[in-house]
């Protein structure tokens, strides 16, 4: 389950904030609204990969 490294709460994945953009995935905590993490598309090696098993 992914906690939030801002507020501390921990969510179930289908909670996060999701916003998808050209080439890349962002996820929000929606508790706090920071950055959780980000996903590149197409397969590539994510930038940051803070959310394993979502
Ligand atoms: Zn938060």
């Amino acid at each position: 389950m992914p906690r939030c490294h801002r507020c501390e709460t921990d969510h179930d994945a289908t909670d996060l904030v999701r916003h998808d953009r050209r080439s890349v995935l962002l996820v929000h905590c929606p508790t706090c609204g920071c950055l959780l993490g980000q996903y590149r598309r197409h397969g590539d090696r994510p930038a940051v990969d803070r959310l394993k098993g979502v």
